[in-house]
């Protein structure tokens, strides 16, 4: 990362003994939730003050980012290829990882044994299930949580969508009201270089923070023992989610990013290893927004494309979380020996896109957002109750390929959407 005292280019090797730190601190932090859980415990309060930390800086971030992330292309006129650009990166790659979950939970059957008990409607499948409405319904609600009646309200409590419609009417605005807008573009250029250098300090406490997530949460599952318990109990299911957000994460993007960005896939993943551990610990897309952002810039991607890319991928461009939607939901069926139509499967096919869409990118919003799922196909919301155990490690696996597809995607729209001369604010670019 660059140093916080020079904004003048990455610092590497301060960067790289953060990294480290971090990789240490998730041994050194999964050891002691493995171990000694009640200890561990003990502990919790730091990685939620670190989690804080990196929370009060997403909605500035967002809306500051953005902001100056439109502007930057000069004129909304000419945004309308990026944006498509974006918006097809966004649902392909979500169309490659729910197809191919598909194919491999119909492949290796994990449900077919059946579950053994059949679970029961527990109090927080039920809560669970009462905050989802069907597809019709849960639709309608994504459209409606996109248009805030008051932002400040929208801001107050972290709606990222809301956010994100302002900050684009705002920027594509900003663009069009003639040279008064030099004032306002210069402002943003400051707040973001503002903003980016509060995540920079933040980041120093990521190896103590993230170490004291990882041992705060394995502490609360009851350690490692607890566990690999959980684990065993349904260990086809989670290998066959695992299998595919691997294949994904790092066979598919790897391609993507190498065809399509003509970056090498392990140098660009080795530059994002911070992002990445940041992302599988909080299990929150949103959360590692501050870090992922500062990470992809320093590894070359201009700000205007990760201004923009970034903060709406990290709450409608879920892979992981669309894949494992459709792996969960035919495995449920599998388990209540349910057959399921081709037209059925097609079912699932679309609305785990529309649930990796909808689902924010706040720990476990998944489990939210498949009731709508099971649903649109009749399957029983009980049916949850088999994952729910182990929900929060899966969650974390498929949070690291939701940031890496973003972050993949940043770089694909950033080659794209190339800028012909070097004055930034000139209206003059080439798409
Ligand atoms: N935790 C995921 C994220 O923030 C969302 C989910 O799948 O639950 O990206």
């Amino acid at each position: 990362m660059k140093s916080a005292t020079s904004a003048a280019g990455p610092d590497r090797k301060v960067g790289n003994i953060i990294l480290l730190s971090i990789v240490i601190g998730i041994f050194a932090g999964g050891l002691l939730g493995w171990m000694a859980p009640n200890a561990a415990m003990r502990i919790k309060f730091i990685g939620d003050l670190f989690l804080k930390a990196l929370l009060m800086l997403v909605v500035p971030l967002i809306f500051v980012t953005m902001v100056h992330g439109v502007t930057q292309f000069g004129d909304v006129r000419k945004m309308g290829r990026p944006a498509a650009l974006i918006i097809t990166y966004y649902l392909l790659t979500t169309f490659i990882s729910v197809g191919l979950g598909i194919l491999l939970v119909n492949l290796i059957k994990p449900g077919a044994a059946g579950p053994g008990a059949m679970p029961v409607l527990t109090e927080k499948i039920a809560a669970v299930a009462e905050r989802q409405t069907g597809v019709l319904g849960f639709a309608e609600d994504i459209l409606n949580r996109m248009i805030p009646e008051n932002i400040f309200s929208s801001m107050s409590e972290m709606q990222v969508l809301p956010i994100i419609i302002f900050s684009l009417f705002f920027g594509g605005v900003v663009t069009t009201i003639g040279k008064k807008n030099r004032t306002i573009i210069d402002l943003f250029d400051g707040l973001n270089d503002t903003i980016m250098k509060m995540v920079q300090i933040v980041i120093y406490a990521a190896p103590v923070g993230i170490a004291c997530i990882v041992a705060g949460k394995l502490g609360s599952v009851g350690g490692g023992s607890a566990f690999v318990n959980e684990l065993l109990k349904i260990a086809k299911y989670a290998l066959t989610v695992i299998t595919g957000l691997a294949i994904h994460g790092f066979i598919i993007l790897p391609l993507i990013l190498l065809l399509l960005a003509r970056r090498s896939p392990l140098k660009y993943a080795g530059q994002l290893l911070t992002p990445l551990t940041t992302a599988f610990s909080t299990a929150s897309s949103s959360a590692a927004l501050p870090i992922t952002m500062e990470y992809v810039e320093e590894a070359g991607v201009s700000k205007r494309s990760a201004g923009l890319v970034l903060p709406l991928g990290a709450t409608i461009n879920m892979d992981g979380t669309a894949m494992y939607e459709a792996v969960a939901a035919i495995f449920i069926a599998q388990s209540y020996n349910v057959h399921l139509t081709g037209a059925q499967q097609v079912v699932i096919f679309l609305t785990a896109t529309l649930a990796g869409i909808g689902a924010a990118g706040i720990p476990e919003a998944g489990l939210v957002t498949m009731v709508m799922v099971l649903k649109t196909v009749g399957l029983p919301i009980e049916g949850i109750g088999l994952i729910l155990a182990i929900d929060w490690f899966l969650d974390r696996c498929r949070t690291t390929v939701n940031v890496w597809g973003d972050m993949v995607g940043a770089a694909v729209i950033d080659r794209f959407t190339t800028i012909d001369t070097s004055d930034a604010k000139a209206a003059n670019y080439n798409f």
